[in-house]
């Protein structure tokens, strides 16, 4: 009996092993449709100046609108992308996406001095065609460079972090901003920030999230404040979910804040009314 039901859990587990397969390839397929019929929309989430009460800029986050999965996070289709060599394909038209709408809400408020963040994966910041992509996108929108920020984390620099230093370097000379994103939680962060010149940096949310908990966090958060201001970084405090969050950093002097107490990820028509509220306020007082 031990060994039937030995036999028995093993043809479970090699169904699930068959179910899981086909459905990878099932995803596969269709992202490679998805890139096709351009199943993709950005959202917009805003970085908050704590100190001037504007919106120093947003964050451009992907979504994919699965015609029978519904929406799909990054987390779910990012990894995927990258095994079956689409990322470059999602990476320009997430770039030409979210540069053409910078376009538009700069001409639509020419006031505002809105700063735009693009996220890019190590795999596609190693791309070789990275950089001719990203300048492809700057002729073709006519934004400008230096109101344009790339995302990338530590994992840039691990297989060839001399061709990174060296892509990162190329970045910066367009004028483009470059960010260190979920800073903390990769590999010896202080190496990069030594050899490069880095412009910003995001404290990952894990640290935002324990440091009120958590002395030698908080000890850690305002090392990284203190460094920002010795070597000129802004820094941003990424998933600020709480009031108690909020006033603990603008009291450190935290100069950038970005989260869900503030404000969700949100679609572009949405993002076009916070945009217009906000410069009212600046201009008229709450
Ligand atoms: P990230 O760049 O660190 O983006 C922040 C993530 O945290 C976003 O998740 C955002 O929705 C979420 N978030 C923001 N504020 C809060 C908060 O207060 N609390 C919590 N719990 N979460 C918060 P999302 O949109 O699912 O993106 C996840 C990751 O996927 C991003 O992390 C980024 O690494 C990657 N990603 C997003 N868009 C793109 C893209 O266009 N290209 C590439 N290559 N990667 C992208
Ligand atoms: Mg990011
Ligand atoms: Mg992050
Ligand atoms: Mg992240």
């Amino acid at each position: 009996a031990a060994k039937a039901e030995a036999v028995g859990s093993y043809a479970i587990f090699a169904g699930a092993m068959r179910e899981n397969a086909i459905e990878a390839l099932a995803l596969q397929n269709d992202l490679r449709q998805a890139i096709v019929d351009e199943q993709f929309a950005l959202h917009y989430q805003p970085i908050y100046n704590p100190s001037t009460q504007t919106l120093h800029g947003v964050e451009a986050l992907v979504r994919w609108h699965h015609p029978v999965r519904g929406s799909v996070a990054p987390s779910g289709f990012i990894p995927v992308a990258e095994e079956i060599g689409v990322i470059r394909d999602i990476g320009r038209w997430v770039m030409n996406e979210a540069c053409n709408q910078l376009s538009v809400w700069s001409e639509q408020y020419p006031e505002h001095t809105l700063h735009l963040s693009i996220n890019v994966s190590a795999s596609e910041f190693s791309h070789p065609q990275f950089l001719a992509d990203l300048e492809a996108v700057l002729r073709a929108t006519s934004i400008s460079a230096s109101r344009l920020q790339i995302e990338v984390t530590e994992s840039v620099f691990l297989s060839n972090p001399e061709r990174a230093g060296a892509v990162l370097e190329a970045v910066r000379r367009l004028g483009v901003r470059v960010a260190l994103d979920d800073f903390g939680t990769g590999y010896s962060a202080l190496e990069y920030i030594d050899k490069y010149e880095i412009d910003a940096i995001k404290i990952d949310r894990a640290f935002i999230e324990r440091m009120l908990t958590h002395k030698r966090t908080l000890a850690i958060v305002q090392s990284v404040l203190s460094l920002g201001k010795a070597l000129d970084l802004a820094i941003v405090a990424e998933g600020v979910e709480t009031w108690a969050q909020y006033n603990k950093l603008h009291a450190m002097d935290c100069p950038l804040l970005q989260g869900f107490l503030l404000w969700r990820p949100m679609p572009p028509a949405e993002m076009t009314v916070v945009l217009g509220r906000s410069l009212h306020r600046a201009r008229f007082g709450q």
